[in-house]
């Protein structure tokens, strides 16, 4: 298995950067995350534009063209020969002397076997809502602090993941996009201080041909009269949401709509 980083493609064994690192010392650093499918990268561009984007705006330059970071991606793919997979791009705050300002970005690009669902989740999942708001929310940041720390929150409740809020205004879940489908079949996605999801964008496309999409904030209290709920994500794709704290989505189980948009998502097809 090899890695990428700056310039090599190094044994995954032998891949490493510096301990003075500030995305080791201060947690400060970018990524992108997507898959390959059949030895494919999907929607590439999205995630790369998406990368570029989420480095500016942490002022973390990029020593690498999309051509450049394409070229490569594809050679690494080649040289580890994955069929199913997940790339990860890494771009850190770089070996910082002082240990707090911003030194020359090291970038990282790792490969792992993975798997995805051909098959829509039988059971939805269980939220449990947190007030907390990501920091720099449209940037991809390493930053998964709050997420990782309430794993046992969630172990407790016997939930499956967690969904943030701010004053009752629903934004994400730690790792995903969050979407609510109404009893009048409107399709309706968090808008404001949340990351533009690539997958949240590939549903709306999909949903605006046949239903009416809305962007806009949700508020908690729209949830017991919401017909679906589901969450997106690159690894996830979509997965139902049957229980938000104690309130049951729709009938609790995965809905209609829930379904069409899964099955557009994954085999691009109508059932
Ligand atoms: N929000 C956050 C905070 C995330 O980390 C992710 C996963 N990248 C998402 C949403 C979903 O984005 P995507 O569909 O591009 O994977």
């Amino acid at each position: 298995l090899y890695y990428y980083i700056n310039n090599q493609f190094i044994p995954a064994d032998q891949a490493a950067v510096s301990v003075k690192d500030l995305a080791l010392q201060r947690g400060y650093g970018v990524f992108d995350f997507f898959k390959t499918i059949n030895g494919e990268a999907q929607f590439l561009d999205e995630h790369l534009n998406r990368f570029f984007n989420s480095a500016q705006h942490l002022r973390l330059p990029v020593a690498y063209s999309k051509e450049a970071l394409k070229a490569i991606i594809a050679e690494l793919m080649q040289q580890n020969n994955m069929a199913d997979s997940g790339i990860r791009i890494t771009l850190t705050g770089g070996a910082s002397e002082s240990g707090y300002a911003i030194a020359t970005p090291n970038l990282i690009i790792t490969q792992q076997a993975m798997q995805f669902n051909h098959q829509l989740a039988g059971k939805g999942f269980r939220l449990i809502t947190y007030q907390h708001q990501r920091q720099l929310p449209f940037a991809k940041t390493t930053d998964y602090i709050m997420g990782i720390w309430l794993q046992p929150l969630i172990q407790q409740q016997h939930a499956d993941e967690i969904l943030y809020h701010q004053n009752g205004w629903i934004t994400e879940t730690p790792r995903a996009n969050f979407f609510i489908v109404t009893k009048d079949q409107k399709i309706i996605t968090t808008k404001n201080n949340i990351l533009q999801g690539i997958t949240r964008n590939r549903i709306i496309n999909i949903a605006q041909n046949e239903f009416e999409v809305e962007e806009r904030d949700i508020h908690l209290n729209e949830l017991p009269d919401a017909a679906e709920s589901f969450i997106t994500s690159t690894t996830k794709q979509l997965m139902p949401v049957s229980q938000i704290d104690e309130i049951m989505i729709g009938k609790g189980t995965t809905g209609e709509i829930s379904k069409w948009l899964f099955n557009q998502l994954v085999f691009h097809v109508k059932i």
